[in-house]
C-alpha cells in the first residue's frame, strides 16, 4: 500500500545568526543570559523607538546565499507581519516576504546509497526572532523574556523536492555544516538556534500535481523531523486509503510518541497584513559590496574534499573529515608540502591523530607536533625505516615531549632511541637461524606442507628485533632459508 505512493516535502529552515548584537538594535544578541537583560526600546517595542539594520546580519545572510548557489537580491526590504501574541509587544514581526534578500538556489546533498541529489532553495530571507513566554514559572502567571526579540534569523525556504526523510536529514546535516563552516550561526538545534518546519505532502506515484500538504512546526533535531516525516507520510497514506482527504493544517509534533497532531488550521497568508515596514529604508548591496562578499567566500568543504580526493587520491570518508575542519585543512596543506605520500597524512591525520587529540581533548592547533614533524614520521614509516606501531607509540609521543617548537630532527632522534627497522640482513639472518633451531618440529612439519607456521617463525623473528624489522623482508628470509 504504501508503495503506490511518493513523499513529497519542502523544509523552511530558520538559522539564528550568530552576530553579537541584533538585528535592529544594538543589544546583545547572545544566548543565555537571566531574563530581560538584553533588552532596550527597540526590543521592548516602545512607542516611537526606531530600528537600525546590523549591516553584518546582511553580510552572514548574503554569504549563506553564496554557499547555496542563491542570486543576491541588491535591493530587498523588510515587510511586516502583523499577529497578536503576548512574546511579540509590537504586535508585527519584521520579516521579508516580498522582496526577499536571495532567491532561486541550490544545494547539493550525498545520500548513504552515494547518490547526489539536487535540492532547490526558493529564497532565503531576514526576519526578527520574537521573545519567549516562559509558562512554567508561576501557578497564576505567564512571564514573558524579551532577550530574544529581535535576535536576528534567517530563514532558508526550499523547494518541495525532498523525496524521502533520508534526503531532508542529508540536507539538514549539510546546511547545519555550512552555518558552522561559514560562521553565520552555532548552529546548535538543541538550543534552538536551528529549527525546521516541515511541509509534508504525498502523492501516488507517477502523478503530476502535488496533493495537500501539512506543516509540522519547530522541530528542534534532525532525527525529529525524520520521525515527524516518516509519520506524516503514513498517516497521510491512510487518510486516503480510507477515502479520507487531507485537509491542509498546521501540525505540531510529540517527540516522546512520536506522532503528530493538528495546532491551528493555515492561516491564509493575507491575514497577516504584510506590508512593506515604513521605518526601514530598502536594504542597498552595492556592487563592490557584493563583490568583497564573493571575494572573502572560502572554498566550501563539498569542493574542497572533491579536490583532495581528484589531486591526491585521499578516499572520500578522510577528505571530508579533513575539507570540513579548517584547521585541519592547513594542517595537511602545510604538512604536504614535505611528505611523500599524500594518503598516509590523511590517514593519519583522521585515524590515529585524531585519536590522539580526542583522547587529551584538544585541537588540532594545540597538537604538539608541527606539520613538519608529522611528515618527517610518516615518511619514514611510509619508506619502512620504521615500523608504523613503534613511529606512534614511541617516535610521536617523544616529539610530542619535546614539542613543536623544538628543533629535532625526526629521523635522528629515531636512530638515537633505537627504533629504526633492522636493515642489516646479517643481523636478521642470525635471529632467523636462532628461531627455527628453536623450533626444529615446527620446521619439519613445515617441510611435510604445513605452511601455517610461518607466521609462527616471523612473529617470533619480529619479537626478537623488538619490531624493528619489515615483516615482509622477515619473511622472505624465513622463506629462502626453509627452501
Ligand atoms: P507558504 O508561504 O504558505 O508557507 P510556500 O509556497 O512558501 O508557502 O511554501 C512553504 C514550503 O512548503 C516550501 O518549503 C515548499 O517547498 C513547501 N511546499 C509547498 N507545497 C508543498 C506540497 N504540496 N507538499 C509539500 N511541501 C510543499
Ligand atoms: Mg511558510
Amino acid at each position: 500500500m504504501m508503495d503506490k505512493y511518493e513523499l513529497v516535502s519542502g523544509l523552511e529552515i530558520h538559522v539564528q545568526l550568530n552576530t553579537r548584537t541584533k538585528i535592529f538594535s544594538a543589544d546583545s544578541a547572545a544566548f543565555g543570559a537571566d531574563a530581560n537583560e538584553h533588552i532596550s526600546a527597540v526590543s521592548l517595542g516602545l512607542p516611537g523607538a526606531l530600528p537600525k539594520l546590523n549591516k553584518e546580519v546582511v553580510a552572514k545572510a548574503a554569504r549563506m546565499g553564496l554557499a547555496l548557489n542563491c542570486s543576491i537580491n541588491q535591493v530587498n526590504f523588510f515587510d511586516r507581519k502583523n499577529y497578536f501574541y503576548a512574546d511579540l509587544p509590537k504586535g508585527y514581526q519584521i520579516t521579508q516576504d516580498n522582496q526577499p534578500i536571495c532567491e532561486n538556489g541550490y544545494i547539493d546533498v550525498v545520500l548513504t546509497s552515494g547518490e547526489e541529489k539536487r535540492i532547490g532553495i526558493n529564497r532565503i530571507h531576514l526576519e526578527e526572532d520574537a521573545g519567549k513566554s516562559l509558562h512554567d514559572q508561576d501557578d497564576r502567571f505567564s512571564y514573558v523574556d524579551l532577550n530574544r526579540a529581535g535576535v536576528p534569523l534567517i530563514e532558508i525556504v526550499t523547494e518541495p523536492d525532498i523525496r524521502s526523510s533520508e534526503e531532508a536529514s542529508a540536507l539538514l546535516t549539510e546546511i547545519r555544516k555550512l552555518v558552522r563552516f561559514l560562521d553565520v550561526g552555532d548552529g546548535n538545534m538543541e538550543e534552538g538556534s536551528l529549527r525546521c518546519d516541515a511541509n509534508i505532502s504525498v502523492r501516488l506515484k507517477g502523478a503530476q500535481e502535488f496533493g495537500t500538504r501539512c506543516e509540522v512546526k519547530n522541530l528542534n533535531s534532525i532525527r525529529n523531523v525524520r520521525r515527524a516525516i516518516d509519520f506524516e507520510f503514513g498517516r497521510q497514506i491512510k487518510v486516503l486509503e480510507g477515502g479520507g482527504k487531507i485537509i491542509q493544517s498546521t501540525l505540531n509534533f510529540d517527540a516522546e510518541a512520536g506522532t503528530t497532531s493538528p495546532m491551528r488550521s493555515k492561516e491564509e497568508a493575507n491575514d497577516y497584513r504584510y506590508f512593506p515596514d515604513p521605518d526601514l529604508a530598502p536594504v542597498h548591496i552595492s556592487d563592490e559590496w557584493l563583490a568583497q562578499l564573493k571575494f572573502a567566500m572560502p572554498a566550501l568543504p563539498r569542493e574542497v574534499s572533491k579536490q583532495l580526493i581528484h589531486d591526491y587520491e585521499i578516499n572520500i570518508g578522510d577528505a571530508t573529515l579533513i575539507a570540513e575542519d579548517h584547521d585541519l585543512l592547513s594542517f595537511f596543506y602545510e604538512a604536504l608540502k614535505t611528505v611523500n605520500n599524500p594518503r598516509t597524512l590523511a590517514n593519519w591525520l583522521t585515524g590515529n591523530i585524531r585519536a590522539i587529540l580526542n583522547e587529551k581533548g584538544i585541537c588540532i592547533a594545540e597538537f604538539d607536533v608541527s606539520p613538519g614533524q608529522l611528515s618527517d614520521v610518516i615518511n619514514l614509516v611510509d619508506d619502512k625505516q620504521i615500523n608504523p606501531q613503534i613511529a606512534f607509540q614511541q617516535l610521536l609521543p617523544l616529539i610530542m615531549k619535546q614539542g613543536k617548537g623544538s628543533n629535532i630532527d625526526v629521523q635522528n632522534l629515531a636512530a638515537e632511541q633505537n627504533m629504526l627497522t633492522i636493515d642489516n640482513g646479517d643481523e636478521l639472518l642470525g635471529f632467523v637461524d636462532e628461531v627455527l633451531n628453536k623450533y626444529q618440529q615446527q620446521v619439519q612439519a613445515y617441510k611435510k606442507g604445513k605452511k601455517g607456521v610461518l607466521g609462527l617463525f616471523v612473529g617470533e623473528v619480529m619479537k626478537m628485533a623488538k619490531g624493528k624489522a619489515n615483516p615482509q623482508k622477515v619473511n622472505e628470509l624465513v622463506q629462502d632459508k626453509l627452501k
